[in-house]
């Protein structure tokens, strides 16, 4: 009898030697890319020059364009063999990620340490980023324009910093507050310096570790107190991505939510070189934080983008024709069933980490509030897809009804009318400092991508 029964399984089972290697290999770049991308901006810098050495610039006549919007957010288009009027194949993803921002007016000194304090950026559990090494990175804009570019704390060699946590013998009270209490966001100081500058003379320093501190900065990047308060300053896990278990099956790292889409989405982008219908990579900052501000997903970047390749390629063409003919992955990650957190799942429609990146036809909460609900026929014509191909996917939801919820950027792109849905790889532990994904997702996300693009 016909099986009509329907069933998710691991890609690991039907993986051979072959089909291992290929993925662990990919994996092997995945890691890299984590490893050395850990904001917003070195996200856009790394994918515009992928772009660049693709023949990517801002000349629509090769039909290859790339444009960038405050070194944030970033647009990529490639010109198909059908006209613009037939539509378009666009995966968007986000490029920053949770962490901990430097305050304006960082810096202070007591009790013989020097602290930045933060005011953390995203959603985040305060207490995962203490007792932990972290790493700063970031910019800092002169008066007269210079950007200076700041990494400390990824090279051997380099020191690190950190949040010192509370020790368990005066922790009698807090252990029995609940965590929001417990855990304050003007606690999340990070330790910067120790040593006082020598006090030289009658002129003494009120904060000598503070002053030795700047010293340190002025002399590394040429930077005063002053220029902190223009400046952007993220502090982050500090150290590589790497791979998890015993078979190094699993990737850990941080930022993984959404750089994770960002490298996979890239990579598809660049490896169907001719596609049938025009294709655009679309890389969002701001996502973490609502998607506001010039570089998040409502601002109009994208669709100035989209008016200057219209113009350029079909300038005959109606704007709305063009979008309402366009097809669109809101890339993003999705949660996967924790183990340890089972009871949080609904099971039947929760994904499984390593089961093929997932398709969520509606995220938002509560009755399905704030949701963009991908429609059946859209939905089958993906599955027809990746069946073609042999990709695994799986769909899924988001916890349990009523349980919380959650929102990406489908709706930005569902103003315009073009069919969207949200699809992605599953993480447990996500905004965590060390996420975990699959390294049988990873390579299936960028196979679906790929074939999305070719389709
Ligand atoms: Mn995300
Ligand atoms: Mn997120």
């Amino acid at each position: 009898m016909e099986n009509l029964a329907y069933k998710t399984k691991s890609i690991w089972e039907k993986a051979d030697g072959k089909a291992q290697k290929l993925m662990h290999d990919f994996a092997k770049q995945y890691v890299r890319f984590l490893s050395e991308n850990k904001t917003e901006r070195e996200c856009t810098e790394y994918a515009l020059n992928r772009l660049k050495q693709a023949g990517f610039g801002n000349d629509f006549a090769d039909g290859r364009y790339v444009a960038v919007l405050h070194n944030k957010s970033l647009f990529a288009m490639r010109r198909g063999k059908r006209d613009l009027s037939e539509g378009f194949r666009l995966i968007t993803a986000h490029s920053d990620s949770p962490r901990l921002d430097f305050k304006q007016n960082p810096l202070l000194e007591t009790v013989g340490v020097a602290q930045a304090k933060t005011h953390y950026y995203g959603g985040i559990l305060k207490y995962q980023w203490l007792a932990r090494p972290l790493a700063l990175h970031g910019v800092a804009v002169k008066k007269n324009g210079e950007t200076v570019k700041i990494v400390i704390g990824e090279k051997a060699g380099d020191p690190d910093f950190t949040i010192s946590d509370l020790l368990p013998h005066l922790a009698k009270e807090q252990v029995t507050q609940t965590v929001s209490k417990a855990f304050q966001a003007e606690k999340l100081n990070v330790v910067i310096g120790h040593i006082p500058l020598p006090q030289k003379g009658k002129d003494k320093q009120e904060t000598p570790i503070k002053s030795h501190v700047l010293k340190l900065l002025n002399k590394k990047y040429g930077i005063a107190e002053e220029d902190l308060l223009s400046a952007e300053i993220q502090a982050v896990p500090a150290g590589e991505a790497r791979f998890v278990g015993l078979d190094s099956g699993l990737i850990g790292g941080y930022g993984q939510d959404d750089r994770i889409c960002v490298f996979t989405a890239l990579e598809a982008f660049l490896a169907v070189e001719e596609p049938e219908y025009a294709t655009a990579l679309m890389l969002w900052d701001k996502e973490e934080i609502g998607s506001e501000g010039t570089t998040g997903a409502s601002s109009r970047f994208f669709e100035y983008c989209m008016q200057d390749c219209i113009s350029a390629w079909a300038p005959a063409v109606p704007f709305s024709k063009v979008m309402l003919a366009g097809k669109a992955l809101s890339a993003d990650v999705h949660a996967a069933i924790d183990p340890d957190w089972q009871e949080l799942h609904e099971k039947q429609n929760s994904s499984i980490i390593g089961y093929g990146p997932t398709l969520c036809k509606f995220t938002g909460s509560g009755g399905k509030y704030g949701a963009n609900d991908a429609h059946p026929e859209y939905i089958a014509w993906l599955r027809n897809i990746f069946a073609e191909k042999e990709i695994p996917w799986q769909m899924a939801a988001l916890g349990k009804v009523d349980h919380g919820g959650g929102g990406t950027v489908a709706l930005f792109l569902a103003v315009y009318g073009m069919n969207t849905i949200d699809m992605g790889p599953s993480l447990l532990g996500m905004h965590s400092p060390f996420e975990l994904s699959s390294v049988a997702d990873v390579y299936y996300t960028k196979e679906a991508y790929k074939a999305f693009y070719g389709a």
